[in-house]
């Protein structure tokens, strides 16, 4: 039985959730775009030069090697560190960038900072001894943590950097894979691992004018110090203090980045389409005798449990302590106290009251963070503007404590385009609105492709048995085992975030689970000297049937995220639910988890693991 006991505002008064609602469809159907993904395009040229590290000349390589892994960021550092700790020799990291690290090597802009803790976010701290010095550490302490990994477990050895793949093709006749890249190498490895995150290519919006643009403009993954002074570290950027730059977008990058602009430039632009929501960040130095004390034996895993677990608040899972006690967890502790509230009114529990109250819980938590804006913000038409109306997980959520305040300062301009956009860029600046903003800086904050194939976005295709291409063999939908083995591609793995845990809080616990999993399954394999380790078809199947029983069927008949919210249609549009447009024939089965939540697949995937069974797996 559905009980609905209301949601109510931070002032204790009754919301009206029908007037909300209708609020936020008015909302979305004036950023609905009929061209979806197509309003974008990919940033190329000078847009995706490396302005950190000057590419090295050296010789193509020519050799054999165990373990190939493409991408140096999380995926591939805690894959290699779990490879090696298993005492497997013969690792080559490749990416197309300078250095490990992934995303915080390129996403270097100013307060760049992870959103999740640290503690639980920043992968084998316990194995490197590191203690974060924040409770949100900021980018260039993680990108030197990923150093810190590539050194301890020797990954800088044998790694190719500023290196990309261009083919992945299986070899039949020698049980290997050939890898050719765009630096002439072309080599052969026993197996294969992919971890190229689901972030890395950067886009612009599809509007005339980028290019004739007669000033300087950069995306905010390729930050461009030189240009506007200052440090990833957050030295002043003191070119900027004469110059009046423009912002494009405000997602959860702009939301870090903004704060640092209007610190520097002598005039900021901010032009939204959007609002982001925007919580409370309440960041703080860790306290190393604190931390001396929780760092016993286990400890991170210890934490990552619970915070899966505190983000987990409908299944009943959730840990009465709440280690980490963010806005992540808050969000699942509201929805479980209002479930348990009703369960105890009627003695009753089913799946709508669940419904019900994550929507009463997500109206007040709305409500809260919209109030905030209006205590923070002096002027009342900027502070509408910057009113985000959807449900919390229809977008990133952001968290911030300086982003709201730096639009009190005189020299920030919010450009509210209400849903319309930038409409063209001129030689002298932006349009919104049909109005022309001279500036000398533009900063595309645009955000990174989603929705295009895997194939397409790794810049390769993987060719296995039989000249089986993994983008035909997806065509229909991405098919797996644990979101890591894929039927016709022998000794490959995938080390990403779908199909299996789908932790989307903490996107790193995924891959280092995964990580952990592939070097048990190789190190059985060198052990017990198979050549040649694939999913059986059945057992590809199977999994996929089992992630589609927890799946809900969406209007469009392909299965809809477990949470209701996450990529619902209902949503304002975004990448994550594809810009509000039906999901692609290749897209359908791209966002399905286990059907018990990260939690149950995490328990369940060492149980696989650690039996030394792997069921599914044929070894040969
Ligand atoms: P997003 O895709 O989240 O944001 C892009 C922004 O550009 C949106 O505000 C979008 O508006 C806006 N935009 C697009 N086209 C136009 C246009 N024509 N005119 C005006 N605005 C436009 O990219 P981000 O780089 O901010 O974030 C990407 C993801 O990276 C995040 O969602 C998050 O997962 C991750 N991230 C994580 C961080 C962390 O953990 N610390 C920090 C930063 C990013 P609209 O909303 O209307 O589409």
């Amino acid at each position: 039985m559905a009980v609905t006991n209301g949601a109510r505002g931070p002032d204790g008064s009754v919301l009206d959730k029908d007037a909300l609602k209708q609020k936020y469809r008015e909302e979305r159907d004036k950023r609905l775009r009929a061209e979806g993904l197509g309003q974008y395009v990919r940033a190329a040229g000078d847009f995706v030069e490396d302005p950190y590290t000057p590419v090295v000349a050296r010789e193509p390589k020519r050799d054999h090697v165990t373990f190939t892994f493409i991408g140096g960021g999380f995926a591939g550092l805690v894959t290699g560190a779990r490879l090696r700790e298993a005492g497997i020799g013969g690792i080559r990291l490749i990416d197309k960038a300078g250095d490990f690290g992934g995303t915080w090597y390129w996403n270097r802009y100013p307060g760049a900072q992870c959103d999740t803790a640290s503690l639980v976010y920043m992968p084998l701290l316990e194995e490197t001894g590191h203690m974060p010095t924040e409770k949100y550490a900021h980018a260039p302490e993680i990108l030197e943590h990923c150093q810190r990994i590539g050194k301890q477990f020797d990954l800088y050895e044998d790694a190719l950097f500023h290196t990309q793949v261009t083919g992945l093709d299986w070899a039949e006749d020698r049980d290997c894979w050939v890898v050719r890249t765009d630096r002439g190498d072309e080599f052969t490895s026993q197996f294969i691992g992919m971890g190229t995150g689901p972030l890395h290519v950067a886009k612009l919006p599809g509007i005339p004018g980028i290019d004739e643009f007669r000033g300087h403009s950069f995306h905010t993954s390729r930050w461009d110090y030189d240009y506007t002074g200052g440090a990833p570290e957050g030295a002043p950027m003191a070119h900027l203090a004469d110059k009046r730059v423009a912002i494009i977008g405000t997602g959860a990058t702009a939301i870090q980045c903004v704060p640092h602009l209007a610190r520097d430039a002598g005039e900021l632009l901010v032009f939204q389409r959007t609002p982001s929501s925007v919580d409370v960040r309440d960041n703080a130095p860790t306290d190393p005798e604190w931390f001396a004390s929780i760092a016993t034996p286990g400890w991170q895993k210890h934490w990552l449990e619970n915070f899966t677990a505190n983000t987990m608040g409908v299944t009943g899972a959730r840990h009465e302590e709440d280690l980490v006690a963010d806005g992540w967890t808050d969000i699942a502790g509201r929805v479980k106290a209002k479930v348990l509230e009703r369960v105890e009114a009627t003695g009753e529990f089913d799946m709508d009251m669940v419904g019900d109250a994550f929507e009463d819980a997500d109206f007040e938590k709305m409500e809260e963070i919209r109030a905030r804006i209006d205590e923070v913000i002096e002027d009342p038409e900027t502070a509408d503007g910057l009113k985000a109306w959807y449900r919390q997980l229809c977008k990133r959520p952001c968290f911030h404590d300086e982003y709201l305040p730096a639009f009190n300062r005189a020299n920030v301009h919010l450009v509210h385009t209400d849903g319309q956009g930038v409409e063209r860029i001129t030689e002298r600046g932006v349009v919104a609105l049909g109005e022309e903003y001279e500036v000398d800086g533009i900063i595309y904050a645009t955000g990174f492709e989603v929705g295009s194939s895997y194939t397409d976005r790794a810049g390769y295709d993987v060719v296995g048995r039989g000249g089986l291409r993994l983008s035909d063999y997806w065509a229909d939908g991405m098919r797996t085992m644990h979101g890591v083995h894929v039927h016709g591609f022998p000794n490959a793995f995938l080390v990403q975030l779908t199909q299996g845990s789908n932790h989307i809080a903490n996107v790193p616990h995924n891959l280092t689970e995964s990580g952990t999993t592939i070097a048990a399954i190789v190190l059985h394999a060198l052990a017990e000297g198979h050549r040649t380790v694939e999913v059986t078809e059945q057992a590809e199947e199977a999994w996929l049937q089992l992630l589609l029983s927890g799946a809900e069927e969406g209007e469009d008949g392909a299965p809809r995220r477990p949470s209701r919210v996450l990529g619902s249609p209902d949503c304002t549009p975004g990448y994550y639910n594809n810009e509000g447009q039906p999901p692609a024939r290749h897209q359908r089965y791209n966002f399905l988890g286990h059907p018990e939540g990260p939690l149950g697949f995490f328990h369940y995937i060492e149980q696989w693991r650690d039996s030394g069974d792997f069921e599914g797996l044929a070894f040969d």
